[in-house]
């Protein structure tokens, strides 16, 4: 065996051994909340599709016509040929959606993440991230020269303190956190936050990526970072902020300026999620609604967004518990390290308007029993 082959099976039969390898699994969505694996249906419980919009004849007319019109690819970065006129109307309605003058979008959210803290900060500056932030905001600010501090989680006191020690030394600051925490489910003190990044002129960027559309926002930080692949059921990313901000970015985010542009037809879905998300309120009320639902049900501290983690600790006990639940017809995946800190392995519940009461208690049913002791 050659050197490559030899490192890579090795590092693959220690982290088999201790419950971390990932593997792929053909998961075919159906619409509603119903998925195909391994021949048979399963009720997901796993899926960021939080209003159901995935499969949303409306959304997939307009990918189709998108296409239709403007091909299947976009054939060039935006600031060469990829500018297509659907892709400037999302970003205006992005822009209002969020209260912002304008909008960029990104070919994902990873994308975004990465292109933003590196845009606006270099040596001499510093970024403080939530330590729960998702892995694509921490390479983002590893991307970046400048200092990278992590605050704890949801700590504004521990925020607070590293801005005395810290900020008067660095020329900028950039203060990053999530709206919803994407494994916890928890929301960040944006109020707080806030306005300590106002007395220590930072600037607050928040990724909304779980809470667009479901999550009212309660402060209205600098920066808006979100995704198009989650409650909108599409595909790519985008940063609502002032123009200034945003046409910087058009010429410094290097993986807006050295990337192919969105695809039409993720720009035509997003286009008209938005419309929906913004004349629908009832559908955007039902996940939080069926996310507490389950909790109350179940046992569990209530939730505060559509995200409900169970955490049990090791690796093996979440994939266990997956099994069984599987076993009772429902798909809840394992989450494992090094996507939650080591010893955090859960189970993480995701609520969908298109998901039905009955399967919600019924799965709190099964949630319920597992975790009585035996005996
Ligand atoms: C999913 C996610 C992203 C990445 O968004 P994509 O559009 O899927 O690349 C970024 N941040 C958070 C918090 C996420 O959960």
């Amino acid at each position: 065996m050659d050197s490559l082959d030899a490192f890579t099976t090795d590092a693959l039969d220690r982290l088999e051994a201790q419950a971390l390898r990932r593997r792929l699994t053909s998961t075919e969505r159906c619409g509603g909340a119903e998925v195909i694996r391994g021949g048979r249906r399963l009720i997901s419980f796993s899926c960021n599709d939080y209003l159901g919009l995935a499969h949303d004849p409306r959304v997939k007319a307009a990918a189709i016509a998108a296409v239709e019109r403007y091909g299947a690819g976009g054939a060039a970065s935006r600031l060469v040929t990829g500018d297509y006129p659907l892709i400037e109307a999302l970003e205006a309605r992005l822009a209002a959606h969020k209260g912002k003058a304008a909008a960029l979008v990104f070919g994902s959210g990873y994308l975004a993440n990465i292109a933003i803290p590196p845009a606006l900060t270099k040596a001499g500056d510093l970024i403080l991230v939530d330590d729960l932030s998702h892995a694509c905001i921490l390479a983002g600010a590893k991307l970046s020269d400048a200092r990278t501090l992590r605050f704890r989680h949801n700590d504004v006191r521990h925020l607070a303190s590293l801005l005395e020690a810290e900020r008067p030394a660095a020329r900028r600051c950039l203060i990053v956190t999530e709206r919803v925490f994407s494994m916890d489910g928890d929301r960040a003190p944006m109020t707080a936050l806030a306005s300590l990044a106002h007395d220590h002129d930072a600037w607050l960027m928040v990724d909304d990526a779980h809470g667009l559309g479901v999550i009212q926002g309660d402060a209205s930080p600098a920066l808006e970072m979100g995704t198009l692949s989650k409650s909108l059921g599409s595909y790519g990313g985008y940063l609502a902020a002032s123009e200034p901000v945003i046409e910087y970015l058009k010429s410094r985010a290097r993986s807006f300026v050295y990337t192919t542009a969105l695809p039409p037809a993720s720009a035509g879905a997003a286009l008209a999620a938005l419309d929906i998300l913004e004349r629908e309120p009832e559908r955007r009320s039902r996940p939080l609604m069926l996310a507490q639902r389950f909790a109350r049900a179940a046992g569990l501290p209530p939730a505060e967004s559509s995200i409900v983690p169970l955490i049990v600790g090791e690796a093996e006990r979440a994939l266990k518990l997956s099994a069984e639940l599987d076993a009772d017809g429902f798909l809840v995946v394992a989450i494992r390290p090094p996507t939650v800190p080591p010893g955090r392995a859960r189970l993480r519940f995701t609520f969908s308007a298109a998901h039905a009461e009955a399967d919600v208690d019924r799965l709190a049913v099964s949630v319920a029993r597992l975790l009585e002791p035996a005996g």
